[in-house]
């Protein structure tokens, strides 16, 4: 089986919020892109609503490229304490807390979830602006940290 780099992170040991950049790789043409874990609730202790992440899910799409706009993709982690985020280039976990907290605050003054139809998404009825408002308000009041371990 070929190898997983967030298998081998011992989910054991981390400290959640955090932001852990997790692989940084060039392409044949010299492109490099960063790739991080944007953990927002302990791994095996907590877990997000569906609609909980979805929503930010939606949210963070657009926030997120305010601040960052070499953004590739954001996306749910399928345990549902987290995000991965894909950028193009040298981006460092600071900016991507930057980004985080920026985005956080805007999902708060936030009173619709974007693209949240049937044109739009692929399962719009499973969304929550007031669970959106829950988990972002969460873990700004924690903070997220560049160090990843307990
Ligand atoms: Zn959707």
């Amino acid at each position: 089986m070929v190898k997983v780099e967030s298998f081998s992170l011992d989910h054991t040991k981390v400290k959640a919020p955090y932001v852990r950049k997790c692989g940084a790789q060039k392409g044949v043409n010299g492109d490099s892109i960063s790739k991080f874990d944007l953990r927002f609730l302990q791994p095996n202790e907590e877990v997000m609503p569906t609609a909980a992440i979805h929503s930010l899910e939606h949210l963070l799409a657009g926030f997120m490229r305010e601040k960052i706009d070499t953004i590739i993709d954001i996306s749910p982690m399928g345990c549902r304490t987290g995000f991965y985020l894909t950028a193009w280039g040298e981006v460092e976990v600071e900016d991507v807390i930057e980004a985080l907290e920026y985005s956080l605050n805007k999902v708060l003054d936030t009173e619709e979830v974007p693209a949240a139809n049937e044109l739009q998404c692929g399962n719009y009825r499973d969304h929550s602006i007031e669970l959106a408002h829950e988990y972002a308000n969460k873990a700004i009041k924690k903070g997220f940290s560049s160090e990843i371990f307990k």
